[in-house]
């Protein structure tokens, strides 16, 4: 049954990586939410290095919301894409300001209409900050899903919704957690580490480096 194999994918992902958790450094919600628009097509590794100065600096919305854009372009440049993520840092920031009293909401609905802030953004806030069930889909759970067939859409919105119908809601969130870990670690782009991976043998990708059947 598929429900089964899912819960048996899970549960062996989940015994290998205990110490599943968000790579990003940050101490509150806002600093959650600036890593996170600076960690698209950019490594969490290098996001880190970029916050552990920028943090020092920046302290609420309305700190983000005066920067300079072109000062703020070089503080961020390292991460890529950074005139679109200086942008829409100080928009989105702007716009707490504005809206929301200076602080993050804690609602999908609100959080998905800033600026920079997709759902996998708002997903990632809701699960790790605010504590709410949600599956962000970054590139890792997007790949894995794909290969151990949890997922078939190309369009990583579609996907979080075909993860929601297979898992249950109080693990959405720790779900993404392992399943991006098991992509980091072990189900990478590249070349897949397959002779050590723990759904070996509940895989049927086309992309195994190993044939165990
Ligand atoms: S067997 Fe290989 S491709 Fe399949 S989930 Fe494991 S690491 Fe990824």
């Amino acid at each position: 049954m598929p429900e089964e194999r899912v819960k048996k994918i899970l549960s062996f992902l989940e015994k290998t990586y205990p110490d599943a958790a968000l790579i990003l450094h940050y101490k509150n919600t806002l600093e959650l939410l600036v890593a996170t628009i600076l960690a698209a097509q950019c490594t969490d590794e290098r996001v880190n290095k970029v916050t552990g100065t920028l943090f020092k600096k920046y302290k609420t919305a309305k700190d983000y919301a005066n920067a300079k854009q072109d000062v703020f372009e070089q503080e961020i440049r390292s991460t890529g894409f950074y005139k679109n993520k200086a942008k829409n840092i100080i928009a989105c920031c702007n716009e707490l300001v504005e809206k929301f009293d200076g602080k993050v909401p804690e609602n999908m609905e609100y959080l998905v209409t800033l600026p920079g802030v997709g759902r996998k953004t708002a997903s990632v806030l809701m699960g790790n900050a605010f504590g709410k069930p949600a599956m962000a889909v970054d590139t890792h759970v997007f790949r894995v899903s794909h290969r151990l067939e949890l997922a078939k859409s190309n369009d990583p919105d579609k996907v979080e919704q075909e993860l929601c119908k297979i898992i249950p809601q109080e693990k959405w969130t720790r779900s993404c957690l392992v399943l991006g870990t098991h992509g980091r670690r072990t189900c990478i782009a590249r070349k897949p580490l397959c002779s050590v991976c723990v759904v070996e043998k509940l895989c049927n990708s086309p992309d195994k480096t190993c044939q165990s059947k």
